[in-house]
């Protein structure tokens, strides 16, 4: 089977400005649309955790874009796994805003309520998105 799975973590850089995440989301979904790549982008505390899925070309093509962004650093890998089916099959890029991230699920998934997405195991991270499926934008 060829469909995988690809969580990350990274942390805003100095220069990324509000707009960047509209931009960020219209590049992604043109992009992702286009190679079937599908996944679910959460932004909070300045942080970013994202996973992709789709074939192994396609997701290696797009995290090395992902990973040359000057918008983002400390682009860490959470997970690369080989998968039967995908998670977030509904959006070439779903997003989930700071505002629908809250202390209850923080501390559900993680050792504090703070996002701190370095922190997180791969199961946890992984948990975390799939929890935030309802408040998908
Ligand atoms: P365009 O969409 O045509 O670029 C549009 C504009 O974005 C440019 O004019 C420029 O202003 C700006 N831009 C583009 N690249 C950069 C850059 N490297 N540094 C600064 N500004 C830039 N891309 C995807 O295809 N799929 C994803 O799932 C995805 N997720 C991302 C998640 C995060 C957290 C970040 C930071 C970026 C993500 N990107 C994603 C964007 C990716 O890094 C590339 O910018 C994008 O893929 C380039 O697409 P494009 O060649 O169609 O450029």
């Amino acid at each position: 089977m060829n469909l995988y799975r690809i969580v990350y973590a990274s942390t805003l850089s100095e220069s990324f400005s509000s707009q960047d995440i509209e931009h960020i989301l219209a590049s992604s979904r043109r992009n992702n649309k286009k190679q079937d790549v599908s996944g679910m982008l959460l932004f909070s505390h300045r942080y970013f955790l994202q996973c992709l899925e789709g074939s192994r070309d396609n997701i290696n093509q797009t995290y090395q874009r992902i990973l040359s962004d000057e918008r983002h650093c400390r682009v860490t890998i959470v997970s690369y796994e080989n998968v039967t089916q995908r998670e977030f099959c509904a959006w070439s890029m779903g997003y989930v805003p700071e505002s629908h991230l809250t202390r209850e699920l923080l501390f559900k998934f993680s050792a504090s309520a703070t996002f701190d997405p370095y922190t997180l195991s791969n199961v946890s991270a992984l948990a975390l998105l799939k929890s935030l499926h309802g408040t998908v934008i």
